[in-house]
């Protein structure tokens, strides 16, 4: 079938299901259906530019399937958007809430700029400008956005107030990762790094190792790769590689993890945090340690990389970080490695929304140790039905929990029939 949606990042998504869709034995004649978006959104933006000039910049929103219940998923702002890497994104949203048993399908939106370009002024315009050409086509019954790379919670409350001066009334249950004095749930903001964190710690009992005795390297120190970092930290691991975008920095005796998180904080990234541990961005994926956490873009795990990869357990806190022709050299490995696929590795950002849109819906908010003990409980069940699908079908971890998110996804769409 041909579509709107190409690119490296939407074959990657649509190879992956092909795979699974062989697995599951799902007949060709439904493959398209499960596959393909129900709905693309795209808008043009236009902002007044601090200059006086006025810019406009391309925004998507796409929804994957309606079968479950709303469309839930992240709005990113970064140069590299295109809709067939938004699309992808939707794509994996719907198997990682059907693999952590949320009643989404899976959304992504996102607009095509370099958020460092902006201004704070700018910023808000565009995010203000986004949500407004967006107001018919989402809402809490239809789709709910959340954070992404390049947005935050400030853009988040942004979302919202617009949405709300719209609707005449504060309607908070509109978008996730506010901050917590405008309808944000505790726990929101570290979700993600803290489930990765979690799931590591499962991932090095699998493999017999003990925390304190683990080395990881992190790749990307924003939201996902600083709070896995912190947690992972708590846990007794030694951080001894990190990167971002601006500098890289490796040490086999461990880096201060506190240090590096107050370095990023007043300066907004890692870039000049010590000499002495610069490190060849390109190498740092490959020096060895137990635990190599890609949190930041897709694809920067392929043919080249994967071979070379000297960790014992890969926690994919990134989007699509491997490509699947190093997923392939990864299966290989399988007995080396200990893969944490994307879709079960940082699915605690869109469990504890999942949370917030639940408070926000009956207004009663919960205390943080509720929020994280739920979020746990959610990774444990999704963890433990991945391994004994490992189990029983002798199935890559990616496989098995692709599998087992298709699989709910194409059920619900089966019981549910074909209107009309
Ligand atoms: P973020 O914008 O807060 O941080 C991204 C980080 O990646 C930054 O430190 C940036 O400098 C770094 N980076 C960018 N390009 C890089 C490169 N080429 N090499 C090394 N570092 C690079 O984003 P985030 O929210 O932390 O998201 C990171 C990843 O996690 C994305 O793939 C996102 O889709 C995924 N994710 C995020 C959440 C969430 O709740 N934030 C949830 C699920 C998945």
């Amino acid at each position: 079938m041909s579509s709107i949606y190409t690119g490296p990042v939407f074959e990657m998504a649509r190879n992956q299901f092909s795979h699974v869709a062989d697995y599951l034995e799902i007949p060709h004649s439904q493959r398209d259906r499960l596959l393909y978006p129900k709905r693309a959104i795209a808008i043009s933006c236009p902002i007044n530019l601090d200059n006086g000039e006025t810019a406009v910049f391309q925004g998507y929103r796409v929804q994957h399937h309606l079968t479950l219940g709303p469309t839930k998923g992240g709005t990113r702002f970064a140069p590299s958007v295109d809709v067939g890497e938004v699309a992808a994104l939707a794509i994996w949203m719907s198997w990682k809430c059907a693999l952590a048993g949320l009643p989404y399908g899976g959304a992504k939106g996102g607009v095509t700029v370099d958020v460092h370009s902006l201004s704070k002024r700018e910023l808000e315009s565009l995010s203000r400008r986004y949500m407004q050409e967006m107001i018919p086509f989402v809402g809490p019954y239809i789709d709910v956005m959340a954070p992404d790379m390049g947005t935050n919670e400030q853009v988040m409350a942004w979302f919202m107030d617009t949405y709300s001066m719209y609707q005449g009334r504060t309607v908070n249950e509109i978008v996730t990762g506010k901050p917590v004095s405008s309808g944000g749930t505790e726990g929101r903001r570290e979700a993600t790094g803290l489930g990765v964190a979690h799931l590591v710690g499962r991932a090095l009992e699998k493999i017999g190792l003990e925390p304190a005795k683990a080395t990881a390297i992190i790749q990307g120190f924003g939201n996902v790769g600083s709070y896995a970092a912190l947690e992972l930290a708590r846990q007794g691991v030694t951080l001894i590689g990190v990167s971002d975008h601006t500098a890289c920095y490796y040490d086999p005796k461990g880096l201060d993890v506190d240090a590096l998180l107050k370095h990023a904080e007043k300066h907004g990234s890692l870039r000049g945090f010590s000499t002495e541990a610069a490190f060849d961005p390109n190498e740092i994926l490959s020096q060895p340690c137990d635990v190599l956490i890609p949190a930041a873009i897709e694809r920067v795990i392929d043919e080249k990389v994967a071979p070379k990869l000297r960790c014992r357990i890969l926690a994919e806190a990134a989007n699509g970080p491997t490509t699947p022709e190093a997923d392939e050299i990864l299966d290989q490995r399988r007995d080396e490695i200990f893969v944490i696929p994307d879709i079960l590795c940082n699915s605690g950002g869109v469990i504890v929304s999942y949370f917030e849109w639940v408070q926000d819906l009956q207004q009663l908010f919960w205390r943080r140790a509720e929020v994280i003990n739920r979020l746990k409980d959610l990774l444990d069940d999704a963890f433990g039905r991945v391994m004994a699908r490992v189990e029983k079908d002798k199935v890559s971890h990616r496989m098995a929990a692709m599998a087992i998110g298709v699989d709910k996804v194409a059920k619900a769409k089966a019981t549910r029939g074909l209107f009309p």
